[in-house]
């Protein structure tokens, strides 16, 4: 019999093996302050983390808060971001998000999710992104990244973000969540690849289920 789920030993197991091959990672976008994550985060919807860098590294320096970047109209911000895609949109939710940020916080990004996911352009995704970046509260922000690779390894079965991120919130410990999303972004953008995964050199082949699926390992 098959089965289709990694058990509670290979889970550790796994997340023992992507520690110790990703000690440092970390979010790789560019950012000082809370705002700019924030930012930076909205700016990376659809879009890689270099561009949204290159974007950044410009667009920072002048607007480094919602009372700065305020000043810009519609136009003006998605000409300035305007490689990162979906420019239009991304612009008008930044401005609308710099005028609640202005009206309702005192200038500043709120610690908690219920907040963050009020803001126009912010997302689940982007809410874990900066709380658990910024605020140092534990919590697993599945991007594609995560929700391809905790599938593919068998450590959730599931069949969207959310139902992926529930799951892992009981497979995986607390204190490990932020830095175990981290390990399966750098996992995902380096081996476990979405068109090609690099199977043959992933060091969590052996317990993968995709990989002992294919009939490779039999399980
Ligand atoms: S064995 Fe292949 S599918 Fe499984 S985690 Fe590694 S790269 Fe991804």
């Amino acid at each position: 019999m098959r089965r289709y789920k990694l058990n509670k030993e290979e889970i550790n197991e796994v997340l023992k093996i992507l520690g110790s091959l990703y000690p440092d990672a970390k979010s790789e976008l560019d950012y000082s302050n809370p705002f700019e994550l924030l930012i930076a985060t909205i700016l990376s919807a659809q879009c890689t983390d270099v561009r949204v860098n290159q974007v950044t590294k410009s667009l920072f320096p002048k607007y480094s808060d919602p009372y700065k970047m305020e000043e810009l109209n519609v136009k003006e911000l998605g000409e300035i971001i305007h490689s990162c895609g979906f420019y239009h949109t991304k612009a008008s939710n930044i401005l609308k998000t710099c005028k609640i940020l202005i009206e309702e916080h005192k200038g500043k990004v709120p610690s908690n999710r219920e907040e963050l996911v009020k803001l126009p352009g912010v997302g689940r995704k982007t809410a874990n992104v900066v709380i658990s970046n910024v605020f140092d509260q534990d919590a697993i922000a599945v991007d594609t990244h995560v929700f391809r690779v905790t599938n593919r390894l068998g450590i959730v079965k599931a069949d969207n973000v959310e139902d992926t991120e529930q799951e892992l919130m009981k497979k995986i410990p607390k204190p490990m969540w932020s830095e175990a999303h981290h390990w399966f972004i750098l996992h995902g953008r380096r081996v476990c690849k979405a068109r090609k995964p690099l199977c043959d050199m992933c060091e969590v082949n052996h317990l993968c289920i995709m990989y002992r699926k294919s009939g490779l390992q039999k399980i």
